[in-house]
């Protein structure tokens, strides 16, 4: 067996070599194939992997015919997972690895989102359907067990970096032949329980903490840290079944790959999981579909996941003992890593951050806490005039002002007749997470609890966090 280039093949070789453990497909042997059909023709009777059959290959697929009789069935399918042991000395070449072809064309029921076999739209010659080889056969057999079928939707990744891909299907197919193996049993139709996206950034997250504990493990080998690259990923959601076969593809760009990575690092993997453990409760792919709308949706991105977390630091309510909570780190990692936000704009919000919070927790001013957090700024000059305010409170104190004009047009300002940026709001959401991180983690939320059930007295529905999380479900819910 070997890559094809095809991202459904590849699915399916990828799967069949960790299966057999291998770590190229070049490298399967017959003994692995005779075990991978074995399997497979076992797992086809549970009820998980014929739900899989009718979203892959519609109900005509030999296992499943509805006027097969089950002898037959069986018997046509055997013949399909061991189509690779007949040689064939035909001139025919297969459509995606170039090795000779079996004589018979296939379609819709033996190769996903094919046209049926009735069909001859665009046939080469006239002839409708496809050749393929045994060993392209089996791999595309392979998705019955190794696609997750997720919100009803089969799940393919694709990535050029082939250790990335066999890491994603060795989990995959162990995960697949886990839940046949239970459905076997119970009779239950078993699938994964989040949505497609969400599926698939759960799985390179996870791929990216083993390697990072790996690392951990063997820090005079730095090379264990770099072992699984952070190329683009491609995401393909297809059903097969019934009368319109739909595909939806997505990209995760390399950027956002690596930003996966870097979350997975000791210092930030807590505070992954309590973003991805928030956005799960609301929806199954919630936390998925954004991540897969980066870097376009960075603003939105910001406000959804990561403000929530400044009403969670008031109200004191983050549990720590999974791990520390870093969620400006993180965010900041994400503005740095995907947008490209400049290192010299990101120290100037740190370090207004600073001397905000020196205020608040150092100087007492529970005015500038009002002022950031009990109302919900709209306006680009309400942050002006908030931060000119706390400027004059600390001049006349003596102290160096809050941030110089170069520092205030690094972060907010255009520089010419008080211009925002066009991205002012994603730095002053930056800086309110700072802030509130900062005297979160200095204990000052709890020993000023009186003041936040203030805020739902005082700020009504026009709070804050209010706001965000208003905001935040209509966000998930759409
Ligand atoms: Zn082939």
């Amino acid at each position: 067996m070997r890559y094809t280039g095809h991202p459904l093949v590849d699915a399916g070789v990828a799967a069949i070599t960790a299966h057999a453990g291998r770590e190229r497909p070049e490298d399967l042997t017959p003994g692995d194939l005779e075990a991978w059909a074995a399997t497979s023709l076992r797992l086809y009777a549970s009820e998980t992997a014929k739900l899989a059959m009718n979203q892959l290959f519609t109900k005509n697929f030999a296992y499943i015919h509805p006027s097969m009789k089950p002898p037959r069935r069986i018997e046509e399918t055997s013949a399909l997972l061991y189509a690779w042991r007949d040689g064939h000395p035909g001139t025919d070449r297969c459509a995606y690895c170039g090795q000779a072809a079996l004589p018979d064309r296939v379609h819709r029921d033996r190769v996903p989102l094919l046209e049926g076999r009735e069909r001859m739209n665009f046939g080469p010659g006239g002839v409708a359907g496809l050749l393929v080889c045994g060993s392209c056969r089996l791999a595309l057999q392979a998705l019955v067990l190794a696609a997750p079928v997720a919100s009803s939707k089969v799940t393919v990744m694709e990535t050029p970096d082939p250790r990335l891909r066999l890491e994603v299907y060795g989990r995959w197919v162990r995960t697949g032949l886990e839940y046949a193996e239970r459905s076997l049993l119970t009779g239950e139709k078993l699938t994964v329980p989040l949505g497609p996206l969400a599926t698939v950034v759960d799985t390179l997250a996870e791929v990216y903490a083993q390697a990072e504990d790996k690392a951990a493990e063997r820090p005079d080998a730095p090379a264990a840290r770099e072992s699984v690259a952070t190329p683009a990923v491609t995401v393909y959601a297809f059903s097969n079944s019934g009368q319109g076969p739909t595909v939806d593809v997505y990209r995760l760009p390399s950027p956002v790959v690596e930003w996966l990575r870097v979350s997975q690092s000791h210092r930030l993997r807590a505070t992954w999981a309590m973003l991805v453990r928030r956005a799960h409760e609301r929806h199954k792919d919630a936390w998925g579909r954004a991540v897969a709308a980066l870097p376009l949706g960075v603003e939105r991105f910001v406000r959804f996941q990561f403000m929530p977390f400044v009403r969670l630091f008031r109200e004191d309510a983050v549990a720590v003992d999974s791990g520390p909570i870093r969620a400006y780190e993180l965010a900041q990692r994400l503005l740095e890593g995907v947008v490209g936000v400049r290192g010299e704009r990101i120290r100037a919000i740190e370090e207004l951050a600073a001397r905000l919070g020196e205020e608040i927790s150092g100087h007492g001013e529970i005015r500038v806490y009002r002022e950031m957090f009990q109302r919900n700024v709209r306006y680009y000059q309400e942050v002006r005039q908030l931060l000119l305010r706390a400027n004059m409170r600390r001049i006349r104190r003596g102290d160096p002002p809050l941030m110089g004009l170069e520092g205030f047009v690094t972060v907010f300002d255009e520089g010419i007749d008080e211009t925002p940026r066009v991205d002012w709001r994603l730095a002053w959401d930056l800086t309110l997470l700072a802030v509130a991180e900062r005297l979160w983690a200095a204990g000052w939320f709890r020993a000023h609890a009186d003041l936040v059930p203030q805020v739902d007295e005082e700020g009504g529905g026009d709070d804050l966090e209010t706001d965000h999380m208003q905001g935040g479900s209509e966000a998930w819910r759409s």
